[in-house]
């Protein structure tokens, strides 16, 4: 028979993870601290497990798993990754589209369309011997239909893990970068019941899972990104990443630092249009176009909700 410890260090070999598994069972009833020393039958381990690793009752992501929250935060999260993939999915029905007078949805958040023929990356591309060279337009509207596919065939993935995170100021963050499926919920996540405006959190969180960046004005390697005047083509591994995340997060409320809420997703679009299909926030945005009326009366609940009593 297994040590309960020793079952928990192989089922979650990730020390964040395990660590949270283990701080659940301390507090779990029938648990508690001598629990993890006791050898326990292979079921034994695994019901204890059940306690404190829980998954949405309904709903699409049924597979995600939970550590941390009770089953009703689980399953209101749940939805909210339901909502997340609706979201999604309407946004992903309307790239490409462009309009004149005006801007589309999408021309707001990734940059509006030259004027027929005077696409400068389509003039580059045929001086350079290519007579069908595509728009920058087009080059973005088809990495961000493919960066949405992306996104929504992420969220089916069965690694994913969602823990409750006590660190101060963390919304929601990706943990273990790239590919790691591991998503804290922190304290500063959107008060109120669970709806579009906690979703786009969640959207931008699969984002930074994908490689997207949290684009930021500051950080040096971003010029070559900020700076490009024609659609170049980046691997996920290959994005570059803001340096100083947290204290670059803190100055977009100032217009500096990272490209992150409404005004700077747009700004972002107006003057650094081929910077945007690599900033998460902007897809956030993005799919918020389409919900307004919801992700309004979700700020407005979450920020009624941090007023003092
Ligand atoms: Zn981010
Ligand atoms: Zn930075």
């Amino acid at each position: 028979m297994p040590k309960l410890s020793e079952y928990i260090r192989e089922k979650f070999p990730v020390d964040l993870v395990l660590g949270k598994v283990r701080h659940a069972i301390q507090f779990a009833e029938g648990g508690g601290i001598r629990a993890l020393g006791l050898d326990m039958t292979a079921e034994d381990c695994q019901a204890m497990v059940d306690k404190v690793v829980l998954t949405p009752a309904a709903g699409n992501h049924r597979h995600v798993r939970f550590i941390g929250f009770d089953q009703e935060r689980v399953d209101e999260l749940g939805a909210g990754l339901d909502i997340a993939l609706r979201m999604l999915e309407e946004a992903r029905r309307n790239v490409g589209l462009h309009t004149w007078p005006g801007k589309t949805h999408y021309e707001s958040i990734f940059g509006s369309r030259a004027w027929h023929g005077s696409s400068a990356t389509r003039k580059a591309g045929v001086a350079a011997g290519n007579a069908n060279a595509e728009s920058g337009f087009a080059s973005r509207a088809s990495y961000v239909r493919a960066k949405i596919d992306q996104m929504m065939d992420d969220l089916r993935d069965p690694r994913w893990i969602l823990y409750k995170s006590n660190e101060a100021g963390d919304a929601a963050a990706l943990k273990g970068g790239r590919g790691g499926y591991l998503m804290a919920i922190g304290p500063a996540f959107p008060r109120g019941a669970v709806g579009h405006f906690h979703a786009g959190v969640l959207i931008h969180e699969v984002g930074h899972n994908l490689g997207l960046a949290d684009v930021c004005g500051e950080c040096q390697q971003h010029r070559q990104l900020l700076d490009a005047a024609h659609y170049a083509p980046r691997s996920d591994a290959n994005i570059p990443q803001c340096t100083g995340n947290t204290p670059h997060g803190a100055m977009a409320a100032s217009g500096k630092g990272h490209f992150i809420g409404s005004k700077q997703v747009k700004r972002l679009a107006e003057a650094h249009k081929n910077a945007t299909i690599y900033n998460t926030d902007s897809y956030r945005w993005y799919c918020y176009a389409f919900f307004k009326n919801e992700v309004d009366a979700g700020i407005s609940a979450h920020k009624a909700l941090l007023q003092p009593a």
